[in-house]
């Protein structure tokens, strides 16, 4: 079993900063040694800085842990960082992750450089072959460390699905997104917008689900990453629920197959981080539910401690060939946890 790493947690107090302290509580792997935020939180401690929004409490020794501004030299003061996890808003995250990336492994919630070509954009059970264009990265920047990425919440749960409908020969994907309240981060939409009602429109959110499936469900060539032969076709939906995005989804297949095997390629569905037993991998990547009315996000979210993609109502569409509803976690496997396991995916593969 590899040492304890330390980490960094920049934007350690929004809504993904504050699912990956909980999460990394007890971690056997990672330990908490620096929280940094925005020059508004810096000077304080934690508790100070935060509302802190999770379901178990605040940790104690995290509520009187400073918090530093967001640079590399306010963190290389603060403590000894093996490694670094990035929930820094997108249009901030370029350069910053970058200064990081120059000195430290970076693990990446942000769009910022998702789509860049020398970076992974990796959800573990998916493509971790992608990973070979870390060694690429550092040659090409000449850095210390590199980025990793992660896909946004909504393309998770959907490409987690897809992968294993790629040996019927997906061609074509359709997909409409009912995505909780909690993925705008915190405070996110105002209450009046969102009581009684549904918008429908998320910035950004339909070109990210069209474009990043491609390169994750793509093939390695041994210097790039080349794109899936899929089109796929969004429409975003922000809905009144906490956690938990629930998305309709429209296949279209060159074969044929039945239902059941479709099922059964779903409950089959492992990886490397099964295989390799990564402390954060859930047993079932893929939990099928046979109930006419599942799976909602109020009872799913949490399956295999929110690290498992929930798929039900399974059947043939008269237009597309196969059509399901998808549910994941956005802040645990969308965000925190789908990072961790990253990160736990690099170091069981001696790249950090
Ligand atoms: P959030 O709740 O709005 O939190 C924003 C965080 O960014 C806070 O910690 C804030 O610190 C920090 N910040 C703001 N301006 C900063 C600055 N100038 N320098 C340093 N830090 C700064 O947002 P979130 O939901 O956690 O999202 C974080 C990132 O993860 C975004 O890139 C988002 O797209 C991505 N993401 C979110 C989800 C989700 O479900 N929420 C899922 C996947 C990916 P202060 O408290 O000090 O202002």
């Amino acid at each position: 079993m590899p040492s304890k790493r330390k980490v960094a947690i920049l934007a350690a107090t929004g809504a993904v900063g504050q699912r990956f302290i909980q999460l990394l509580q007890g971690h056997p792997w990672f330990q908490i040694e620096v929280l940094a935020a925005s020059e508004k939180s810096a000077g304080k401690n934690y508790k100070a800085a935060c509302n802190w929004l999770m379901e178990s409490p605040l940790p104690k020794e995290i509520a009187e842990m400073p918090v530093v501004h967001t640079d590399v030299e306010s963190v290389e003061k603060a403590g000894d960082v093996d490694l670094v996890f990035s929930a820094l808003p997108g249009d901030l995250a370029g350069p910053v992750e970058e200064e990081f990336a120059a000195l430290y492994p970076v693990f990446s919630k942000a769009s910022a450089h998702r789509m860049d070509k020398d970076v992974p954009l990796i959800i573990p059970e998916v493509n971790p072959e992608h990973t070979a264009l870390i060694p690429i990265q550092k040659k090409r920047r000449g850095w210390k460390g590199f980025i990793s990425t992660d896909p946004n919440c909504s393309t998770i749960q959907l490409a987690m699905t897809l992968k294993p409908l790629m040996q019927f020969g997906l061609k074509q994907v359709v997909v409409s997104t009912m995505q909780a309240l909690s993925g705008a981060g915190y405070p996110g939409v105002a209450s009046l917008d969102i009581i009684d009602n549904v918008i429908p429109f998320i910035s950004n959110e339909e070109d990210k689900m069209e474009c990043e499936p491609l390169k994750i469900l793509g093939t390695f060539d041994g210097e790039k990453i080349c794109p899936a032969d899929v089109v796929l076709s969004a429409s975003c939906h922000r809905v009144n629920v906490k956690d938990g995005h629930l998305e309709a989804v429209f296949v279209k297949l060159e074969e044929n197959p039945g239902i059941e095997e479709i099922e059964e390629a779903f409950r089959q569905f492992k990886g490397e981080p099964q295989k390799l037993k990564l402390p954060s991998a859930p047993e079932n990547p893929i939990v099928v539910r046979k109930e006419q009315n599942r799976p909602q996000p109020r009872y799913d979210r949490d399956e295999g401690r929110g690290m498992s993609v929930v798929v039900g109502r399974i059947r043939k569409d008269p237009v597309m060939s196969v059509k399901y509803m998808c549910l994941g976690h956005n802040t645990i496997r969308g965000a925190a946890g789908g990072g961790i396991l990253s990160a736990e995916l690099m170091v069981a593969k001696g790249l950090c």
